[in-house]
């Protein structure tokens, strides 16, 4: 079986990352989205909320599974036996970034990552900006899939 994982914060998701899940099940029998938990890091939504709102966005398609992990993403797709690693491109910074994480987790981890381009629609969409509306109370309801709510704010 082919299967990648989609690793990020997803703080929460936003139609960027749903773009790049839903053109890597074209390619994959099967996408793992894996929510990261980094203790050093603070979230604006809990890891239950960002799990709920990407199993609830994915919950009609089956080669979509949601998991949560701590620790190395390489140590991840060993466990669950994933031989790939998923990531998108919105621009040189991404690129420059991921460049030497993908090399590193290919030279010590012998796993490959698969990059696809943000669409043109989705470029510009990061959930930082999105956090920003969010906080200020702002609209964000075009910037995510409808399952993101924020009714605890
Ligand atoms: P991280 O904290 O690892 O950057 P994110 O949740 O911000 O996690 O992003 C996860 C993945 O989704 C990364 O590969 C990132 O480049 C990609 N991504 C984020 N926003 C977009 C977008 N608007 N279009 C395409 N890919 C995106």
């Amino acid at each position: 079986m082919k299967r990648a994982i989609f690793p990020g914060s997803f703080d929460p998701i936003t139609l960027g990352h749903c773009d790049i899940i839903n053109r890597g099940v074209a390619l994959f029998d099967e996408v793992i989205v894996a929510i990261g938990e980094n203790s050093a890091k603070k979230y604006m939504f809990s890891i239950e909320e960002r799990k709920g709102f990407i199993e609830t966005t994915f919950k009609n398609d089956p080669k979509i599974k949601v998991m949560t992990y701590s620790g190395l993403t390489t140590d991840l797709c060993k466990e669950i036996e994933a031989d790939f690693i998923l990531r998108g491109l919105r621009n040189p910074a991404d690129f420059e970034f991921e460049k030497a994480i993908a090399h590193t987790n290919l030279k010590v981890g012998e796993i490959e990552t698969i990059f696809l381009l943000s669409s043109i629609e989705t470029s510009f969409i990061s959930s930082s900006i999105v956090r920003e509306i969010i906080h200020y109370k702002g609209s964000y309801e075009n910037l995510v899939p409808a399952a993101v709510k924020t009714n605890f704010l």
